[in-house]
């Protein structure tokens, strides 16, 4: 045979599990070209965000060569479920990882020396160990599959010591294909993957990280729980969710308010014991509906395809974290929200974080940095989509995506430079004047001219600038803080986040620099619904809509006899499909995407049957319970005294690996 008829040979091999064992009709983005190059023995550097479909990258190219697929993944605690889904449709897939009791071990071991296996999931530190080399020694590897590539970069706050020692695998099994994979948009750390597993001469595949299902929208943040509560009422009742908080207290508060409110939530920190958090993680995969409440913790290799929402309730403190945590939102390429409510509150505080950390003057520099670019995301008058893809470096498809809040509304600027001068004055006076330094919630109300005790206290009616910014309310004022200390017009210092003037803040007040502002919304400009409806049988007819339902009840029943996450029997997407067509054959429910045959022949029969039994009394999505408590989370005020007390969750929580 030459060589050149080998191509379609392999090609259609490809193309043959593609559809058979996936059910897919046809391959996404780069997916064909990086599996042809992996299945004939090439190393490979993929970078595509989340949803993407990496997995099928590895997983087809194992199938089509000879020998098991080795996938290094650092999530012990997801190994189940990826092994889960993959038996589902009919692939022999196994995993070895520390959880597992010596019984348990052999048997796997027995399955891969034997030539049983055609995917081998293990974790990092596992293959540190001389007994696994020579266990991988006795049987076939096609491959080398390193999910999650990030983890051997030590910038991340992914990182794990045991991806370093990766790069052994190419020393001891030079012939083996490598492919590693990531959704990490950078390039530098693109780089430092290539050079640490020593993939230079890999080839090289960015997809577009565009997500163009995901609608961006960042908020001010007046009353953020009261404002979570609303979205999650208006557009996406009884949908999954994550929602991102800071603090493990905010993570703990936020929960139990979602739950007075009638949504089914559930917290997630590195702070809950690990029984609670396991038990929380699995519950979020598994039942449909759930509201996940974490810190940044939470997240990785979580491969829910319909997580609708993800909320972030304070500011992230990258542009990368935000886009990786919003990025989990509508893998399976349905319409979907990312929200972000952001205040001055957070600008003061993440600001105050980086000068108290720990870390030398690099290190402050580069958080310094990563911020701004956050906070230059949230006071963009231009496309938020636009902006995120020019930050890693990609071009947008235009300027105006259509569907982040700035393209559906676009905003109102106005020109801020008085109100601007006007508190850098009154900073600059109670400097000068008095030798004082004081919070945004003081300055904010000499401007307004308030009569407070603290006013009183210090004389501060006496200051010239008293009264005279009562052109603009409370929230503007602290619009304009925000915005001035955004760009580096106006700095917080100390422990009581006092305001102090910058270099900059000199051409400000000479009138040299402009400060344009962002129009703070009325309390009522709501975006355009991106969809129908929340609820996910919004384009089906009313009638395959309650078919869809019941099928969505017969999943559900199945799922939970099988211990497995809904979305492994068949996707939303799936169900509304085969809802649509209402097919009366195996044959022809086997034309439905997401339909191979292994699921064709462990579920057609009952697929076929809930569709043709007629409506079952299957439960609905439970109704918010109506009223909205009284009490809503805190507001977003500048303490002049008190910082925050909080507690972080810098890193993942150890237990969730090995
Ligand atoms: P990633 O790992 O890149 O985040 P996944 O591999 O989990 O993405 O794929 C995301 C979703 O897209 C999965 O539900 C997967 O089944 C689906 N998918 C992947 N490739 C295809 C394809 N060619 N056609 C249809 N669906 C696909
Ligand atoms: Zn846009």
């Amino acid at each position: 045979m030459t060589s050149a008829s080998q191509v379609p040979a392999r090609d259609s091999a490809a193309v043959d599990v593609l559809n058979r064992v996936f059910g897919y009709p046809s391959f996404r983005g780069q997916q064909h070209e990086i599996i042809e190059h992996v299945a004939g023995g090439g190393d490979a550097l993929v970078l595509m965000p989340t949803g993407g479909g990496k997995s099928l990258c590895y997983q087809i190219p194992a199938l089509v060569r000879p020998g098991t697929g080795v996938v290094v993944s650092p999530l012990i605690a997801l190994m189940q479920d990826q092994v889960d889904a993959l038996r589902t449709l009919g692939v022999r897939a196994n995993f070895l990882n520390s959880a597992q009791d010596y019984d348990e071990r052999r048997l796997v071991e027995a399955e891969f020396v034997n030539g049983d296996l055609d995917l081998l999931y293990v974790a990092p530190e596992g293959l540190g160990v001389a007994a696994t080399q020579r266990l991988l020694d006795r049987g076939k590897i096609s491959l080398f599959a390193i999910d999650e590539a990030h983890c051997v970069s030590q910038w991340g706050h992914d990182f794990r010591p045991d991806y370093l020692g990766l790069s052994m695998l190419h020393e001891r099994w030079p012939d083996v294909p490598r492919i590693a994979l990531t959704a990490t948009a950078t390039s530098a750390t693109r780089d430092e993957i290539a050079t640490r597993l020593q993939l230079t001469d890999a080839r090289h595949f960015t997809a577009s990280f565009d997500r163009p299902n995901i609608q961006y929208r960042i908020v001010p943040k007046n009353e953020p729980r009261k404002q979570l509560l609303e979205l999650l009422r208006t557009e996406h009742p009884g949908d999954s969710g994550i929602v991102y908080c800071l603090s493990r207290a905010s993570v703990e508060r936020t929960a139990e308010f979602l739950q007075q409110n009638g949504v089914n939530a559930l917290p997630y920190h590195a702070g809950l014991d690990n029984r609670v958090r396991a038990a929380n993680q699995s519950r979020f995969l598994r039942e449909d509906g759930l509201v996940m409440v974490a810190t940044i913790a939470f997240g990785m290799g979580i491969d829910k395809p319909d997580v609708r929402f993800v909320a972030h309730l304070d500011l992230p403190k990258s542009v990368e974290g935000y886009y990786q945590e919003t990025g989990r939102a509508g893998r399976d390429g349905q319409p979907s929200t990312a929200w972000l409510a952001y205040g001055l509150q957070d600008v003061v505080q993440q600001r105050k974080m980086i000068d108290s950390s720990d870390g030398d003057l690099a290190h402050r520099r580069n958080a310094g940095r990563h911020l701004d670019a956050m906070l230059a995301l949230c006071e963009t008058v231009t496309c938020r989509r636009s902006q995120l893809l020019n930050y890693f470096g990609q071009v947008p498809a235009g300027e105006n995506c259509g569907n982040c809040d700035t393209c559906l509304v676009p905003p109102e600027s106005w020109d801020g430079t008085v109100p601007a001068q006007k508190l850098l004055s009154t900073v600059l006076r109670l400097q000068r004047e008095r030798g004082q330094k004081f919070g945004a919630g003081q300055s904010i109300d000499i401007l307004l001219g308030k009569e407070t005790d603290k006013i009183q206290r210090f004389r501060h009616h006496e200051l010239s600038v008293f009264g005279i910014g009562k052109e603009l309310r409370d929230a503007e004022w602290r619009g304009v803080v925000r915005k001035l200390l955004a760009e580096g017009l106006l700095a917080v210092e100390g422990e009581y986040s006092t305001l102090v003037l910058t270099d900059a803040s000199a051409d400000v007040l000479r009138g040299r620099t402009k400060v344009m502002m962002r129009r703070e919304a009325p309390a009522k400009v709501k975006a355009p619904r991106q969809r129908a409806a929340a609820a996910p049988a919004a384009d089906l007819s009313p009638a395959d809509a309650s078919t869809f339902e019941r099928l969505r009840t017969w999943r559900a029943s199945v799922a939970k006899e099988q211990g497995m996450p809904a979305y492994v029997i068949f996707h939303d997407a799936t169900l509304r499909a085969i809802a649509a067509l209402n097919p009366k054959t195996l044959g022809e429910l086997g034309t439905v995407s997401g339909v191979g045959q292994g699921k064709l022949t462990k579920f057609g029969q009952q697929v076929l049957d809930t569709l043709h039994d007629g409506p079952s009394s299957g439960p609905s999505v439970p109704a918010p319970s109506p009223g909205v408590s009284s009490r809503f989370g805190d507001s977003d005020h500048i303490f002049d005294e008190e910082p925050p007390d909080v507690d972080y969750d810098h890193e993942p929580p150890p237990p969730d690996y090995e």
